[in-house]
């Protein structure tokens, strides 16, 4: 399968910086090879819809899990669908530790992303004591778990493997670290573990063709490093030459 390239902008990127971002955004013609998808702040979905020049998915970054109601300040993944997202990431680091979302809500999330035909890509990771206290694996498959049986309604899903002290901190794992994590992420999916598992913290143009080389890596989400055009179009350029598989 092709490697995918996602760019999670956070809380940056107005409209108005999207469309320049696509204005300069000109990866390689042999980026097409790659899976681009950008997860822009919600604000600013349909300009990046708008003024992509080259095929890309777009997602929105969070979703709640009621279709509709009295929930201000939240959005459903099927006004995010009609909004033309087709990807959601779910359970990021940050909504996890910094807003606490718990492997429940995540849960909750997912099932809600396959009734409104949104893909969605889940991320996982363990804090660095949780590393430390060779706890890794316990972590992976407690995160995988919660929402294992959820994907049995999804149509096509993706999971994020992020090590949380790897998240925007510029220390990354190395392509051993990866490959270990993605196959627990593999086995604890089971029967669905063929799935794309892509890799996020602190992917650079230098290290992200060494990531996606990697066994079990199907590409990178890549926060910081997403922002800038040129930079990203490096990282999808450098998963294009590593090729699919
Ligand atoms: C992320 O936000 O998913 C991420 C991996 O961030 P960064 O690349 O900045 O570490």
């Amino acid at each position: 399968m092709a490697k995918v390239v996602a760019g999670n902008w956070k809380m940056n990127h107005g409209p108005a910086v999207t469309e320049g971002f696509f204005e300069r955004f000109r990866p390689d013609a042999n980026a097409g090879s790659v899976r681009l998808v950008f997860f822009p702040p919600d604000l600013s979905l349909a300009a990046g819809i708008g003024s992509a020049r080259v095929p890309a998915d777009f997602g929105v970054q969070n979703i709640h899990w009621e279709a509709a109601g009295a929930l201000t300040g939240e959005i459903s993944a099927e006004m995010a669908k009609e909004a033309g997202a087709a990807l959601a990431l779910i359970g990021h680091s940050e909504r996890r530790h910094v807003f606490g979302e718990t492997d429940a809500e995540v849960d909750r999330k997912v099932g809600a992303a396959g009734r409104a035909g949104l893909v969605p890509v889940v991320c996982v990771g363990e804090l660095i004591e949780e590393r430390k206290a060779g706890r890794l694996e316990e972590v992976l498959r407690r995160q995988v778990g919660a929402f294992r049986a959820s994907l049995g309604a999804v149509e096509e899903f993706m999971v994020a493997y992020e090590p949380v002290w790897a998240i925007g901190t510029g220390e990354t794992a190395t392509p051993d670290d990866a490959s270990e994590a993605h196959a627990i992420v593999r086995d604890a999916l089971g029967s669905l573990g063929r799935a794309p598992v892509l890799y996020g913290g602190s992917v650079n143009p230098a290290n992200a063709a060494a990531l996606m080389s990697a066994p079990d890596v199907d590409g990178v989400l890549v926060g910081g490093a997403s922002l800038d055009p040129e930079v990203f179009a490096r990282i999808a350029e450098a998963g294009a030459a590593v090729g699919p598989g």
